[in-house]
C-alpha cells in the first residue's frame, strides 16, 4: 500500500474507524484522493438520499430524550469529546493534511480550535439562559426561556473539514439538538474520524443516535436535509453560490438557516501603520493555508505614501516562502491547492486582471512537487482600481493591491464588494481605527485593528454580512441560533389583569 494511503488507514484505525463496518447496506463506495500527490487514499462508503432520510429519522427519534437530558449533563458529553480530541490531536491533524493539504501547524491548530470550542460549550452548558423582565401587571412575571430546537443539519466546507463541524456541533449538543452532518465530498476521512470520536462519547452517555454522519458523493443528495420539515435549522458553510441555493429552499418551508458563506476580505494600511507588523500579518493572511480560508486576505488597500514600500516588502517575504508537500515536513509554508480547478480559476483571474490593467508583482506560477498535486507560488498583483473581477472571491492565494489617497475613499473601496466577512486596518492613529470600527466603517462581521483578517478565536461570534450570509457561529451569543426562545408570562396572583389596560 502506498505511504499516504497507509498513513490514512493507520490514522483511522487509531481513532477506531473500520471502513468495512461503516459501509452502507448497498455497499456503494468511492475513492478519496489526496491533494498532496493526487493519488487515491482509501475507499469510503457513499450515502444516497435514502440514507440521508434514515439519518434524519434517527436524529428525530433521538431528540426527545436528548432534549430532556439536563444541559450540564449534555455538557459532560462535550467534555468527553474534547478529551478524545486532545488524545487524538495529531492523528486527526494527519487526516486534515492528507485530505486538505494543510501544513502540520495549521492542521494541529484546526484540531486545537475544536478543543477550544468544546471547552467553551461545556462552560456554556451551565450558564446559557434568558432574562427575567419587569411585567406591567401586578403579581405577574415575564421571562425568557431557551429550549432545544430539534434535529438540525450541519453542511460543511472542505477547507475547515473539522473545525466548522465542531463550532456547530459542540454548541448544538449542549443546546439539546440532535445533528445530521453532511461534510464536503472532499473530506470524508476527517469526517469519519470526528464522527467516531463523538460516537464514542455519545455511546458512553447512552445516546448513540444523537449525531448522524452522511457521506454523499454528490451535494444534491443532501436534498432531504433542506426539504424535511423535521430539520429545524440548516447550518451551511461554503460558497455564496451554495448559500443562494440552500437558503431560499430552506426558508421556503420556514426552516431556519445559519449561513457562513464566501468572503472577499481586505486590509487597509494607513501611512501611520507599523509596516513590520503589517507585513507579517498580511503574508500569513494572504498566503497561509494556500489562500484557502474563508477569511484569507484578498485585497490590500494601501495608502499611496506606503503602497510601493509595502508591496516591495510583501514581494520579498513571498519569495522566501517554501511551497511544497507538507507531509512530515515542518519547513513548508504553503501546501497544495485542493484541485486543478482552483489553479485554473486563479490563472483565469490573473489573466483577466491583466486585461483590466493589473500587474503581477510575484507568484502565480506552478511549482512541480513530485509526480502529482497542484502547487502554486502565492501571487501578489497590483490593480489601479477595484474592478468586478476583484469583487469576486477567487479561492486561491491571489492578493490584489489597490492604492488610495484618503481614508473615506479606502473605506468605500473596502465595502464595495458583495461579501462582508473579515476585515482589518493597520494604523497607529486612534481616530483612523475608530472610523474603521465605527458605524460608517467596515461593513464586515469581523473588524480587526493591527491584526490580519484570518485566524479568529472561538470566544467571539464568527461570521459575516451581505453575501457572506449573516450567520454567526461559535462564541458570544451564537448559541441562540441553536435554540427556541420562549417568552413566558406567569401569573402568581388571583387577579386577571389584561396587558395595555384592556377591559373585557
Ligand atoms: P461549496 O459551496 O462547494 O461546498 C460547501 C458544502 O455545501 C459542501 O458540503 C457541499 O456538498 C454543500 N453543498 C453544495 N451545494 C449543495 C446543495 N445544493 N445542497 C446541499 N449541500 C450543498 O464550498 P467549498 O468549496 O467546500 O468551500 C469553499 C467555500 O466555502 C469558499 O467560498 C469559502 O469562503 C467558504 N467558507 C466559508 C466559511 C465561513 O465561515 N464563512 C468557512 C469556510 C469556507
Amino acid at each position: 500500500m502506498p505511504e499516504l494511503a497507509k498513513a490514512a488507514e493507520d490514522a483511522l484505525t487509531t481513532i477506531g474507524v473500520g471502513l468495512g463496518r461503516a459501509a452502507t447496506p448497498g455497499g456503494a463506495t468511492r475513492t478519496v484522493p489526496t491533494p498532496l500527490t493526487g493519488e487515491d487514499l482509501l475507499s469510503v462508503p457513499v450515502s444516497d438520499r435514502d440514507d440521508v432520510a434514515v439519518a434524519i429519522e434517527r436524529a428525530a427519534a433521538a431528540w426527545p430524550a436528548w432534549a430532556q437530558t439536563p444541559a450540564p449533563v449534555r455538557g459532560e458529553t462535550v467534555r468527553r469529546l474534547g478529551d478524545l480530541l486532545r488524545e487524538h490531536k495529531d492523528t486527526l491533524a494527519d487526516l486534515i493534511t492528507l485530505e486538505v493539504g494543510k501544513i502540520a501547524s495549521e492542521a494541529r491548530g484546526e484540531v486545537q480550535e475544536m478543543i477550544d470550542v468544546c471547552d467553551m460549550a461545556v462552560g456554556l452548558s451551565r450558564r446559557f439562559g434568558g432574562h427575567t423582565l419587569p411585567s406591567e401587571r401586578p403579581g405577574h412575571q415575564l421571562q425568557e426561556t431557551w429550549q432545544p430546537l430539534g434535529p438540525i443539519a450541519v453542511i460543511s466546507a472542505f477547507n475547515f473539514p473539522a473545525a466548522v463541524w465542531s463550532w456547530n456541533t459542540a454548541i448544538a449538543l449542549v443546546c439539546g439538538d440532535t445533528i445530521v452532518w453532511k461534510p464536503s465530498e472532499r473530506t470524508p476521512l476527517t469526517s469519519l474520524g470526528c464522527a467516531a470520536l463523538l460516537a464514542q462519547a455519545l455511546t458512553e452517555a447512552g445516546h448513540p443516535d444523537v449525531h448522524q454522519l452522511v457521506l454523499t458523493a454528490d451535494p444534491a443528495d443532501g436534498a432531504p436535509l433542506l426539504d424535511d420539515g423535521r430539520i429545524r435549522l440548516v447550518s451551511a458553510t461554503g460558497s455564496t453560490r451554495m448559500g443562494a441555493e440552500v437558503g431560499p429552499r430552506v426558508q421556503a418551508r420556514f426552516g431556519r438557516t445559519l449561513l457562513e458563506l464566501g468572503g472577499n476580505n481586505a486590509a487597509i494600511v494607513t501611512p501611520s501603520a507599523d509596516l513590520d507588523l503589517a507585513v507579517r500579518a498580511i503574508v500569513f493572511a494572504a498566503a497561509g493555508t494556500a489562500g484557502q480560508r474563508c477569511t484569507t486576505l484578498r485585497r490590500l488597500i494601501a495608502h499611496e505614501e506606503v503602497v510601493d514600500e509595502l508591496t516591495d516588502r510583501i514581494r520579498a517575504a513571498y519569495e522566501q516562502l517554501t511551497v511544497g508537500n507538507p507531509w512530515r515536513r515542518d519547513d513548508v509554508h504553503v501546501g497544495p491547492l485542493i484541485h486543478e480547478g482552483a489553479y485554473t480559476a486563479m490563472r483565469d483571474a490573473i489573466d483577466r486582471g491583466h486585461a483590466d490593467g493589473g500587474q503581477v508583482v510575484t507568484g502565480g506560477e506552478r511549482v512541480e512537487v513530485g509526480p502529482g498535486g497542484c502547487y502554486v507560488t502565492p501571487a501578489l498583483a497590483t490593480m489601479p482600481e477595484q474592478t468586478d473581477l476583484v469583487r469576486e472571491e477567487t479561492f486561491a492565494p491571489l492578493l490584489w493591491v489597490l492604492p488610495y489617497t484618503d481614508l473615506d475613499e479606502a473605506i468605500a473601496i473596502h465595502n464595495d464588494v458583495p461579501q462582508g466577512l473579515a476585515s482589518s486596518i493597520f494604523t497607529r492613529d486612534l481616530r483612523e481605527a475608530g472610523r474603521f470600527t465605527g458605524p460608517l466603517g467596515s461593513d464586515c462581521g469581523i473588524v480587526n485593528v493591527n491584526v490580519g483578517p484570518s485566524g479568529a478565536e472561538v470566544g467571539g461570534a464568527f461570521g459575516g454580512e451581505k453575501a457572506t450570509g449573516g450567520g454567526r457561529e461559535t462564541g458570544s451569543d451564537a448559541w441562540k441560533a441553536y435554540m427556541r426562545r420562549g417568552t413566558t408570562t406567569i401569573n402568581h396572583s388571583d387577579e386577571l389583569p389584561l396587558a395595555q389596560g384592556v377591559e373585557f
